[in-house]
């Protein structure tokens, strides 16, 4: 199955997925799908240069941002770290804790190309889940992590990070062509685009 992401109107980013069961889960379709969300982080379908078979080319992905109404999530938790990867597949995730302490870190999404923004999370959470075979699991995040896996668990409950981003009118536009001059001084980016029609009000 070839996945493709959901454009940013599309109403299935805005669903909540719920919890599966463990017979549902260890159906032979629903680990091919698995399979399939893995292979679109990887790229494995795409022949040109964002193909890599060793580190994933997306960081974290929810199934319902390619139209998978599915309670799953993957997540590469060696973010920062070239040429390592360290891939979970999160079923039916729910954060159970969230420290009071927040961190600011830059976002971006891939139902949302070019967008970027500085969102408010949790520094330190837990987080319960099952493994794609259906053991269960606790999990302590920190940091990244903390914010990779609260940015994926919102989009299974419905959310985007722009829903959280302090003014949507004024998110980060940043071409493609632009990326690298951005990365090098993301705080003193200066061209904005406003998302505010693409948000939605959420309870922070
Ligand atoms: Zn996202």
């Amino acid at each position: 199955m070839t996945l493709k992401r959901l454009s940013p109107e599309d109403p299935r980013l805005r669903q909540v997925c719920e919890d599966m069961s463990l017979a549902e889960l260890r159906r032979k379709e629903m680990q091919k799908t698995i399979d399939s969300l893995l292979d679109f982080v990887f790229q494995r379908n795409n022949k040109g240069p964002a193909h890599n078979k060793k580190k994933p080319t997306i960081i974290g992905l929810s199934a319902n941002q390619v139209g998978v109404m599915k309670r799953i999530c993957i997540v590469d938790l060696a973010i920062r770290r070239k040429g390592y990867s360290e891939i979970h597949v999160l079923v039916n995730p729910h954060i159970t804790w969230r420290s009071k302490t927040m961190q600011l870190r830059k976002e971006g999404c891939v139902n949302l190309p070019n967008i970027w923004g500085y969102v408010p999370r949790s520094i330190k959470i837990d987080v319960s889940y099952l493994d794609r075979w259906g053991n269960s699991y606790e999990m302590r995040a920190v940091g990244w992590a903390a914010t990779l896996i609260q940015h994926e668990v919102d989009h299974l409950n419905g959310l985007l990070f722009i829903d959280r981003i302090e003014d949507p009118k004024k998110a980060l536009h940043v071409e493609e062509s632009d990326f690298l001059a951005y990365k090098k001084d993301p705080k003193k980016w200066d061209k904005y685009i406003d998302v505010s029609k693409l948000t939605r009000a959420i309870s922070k």
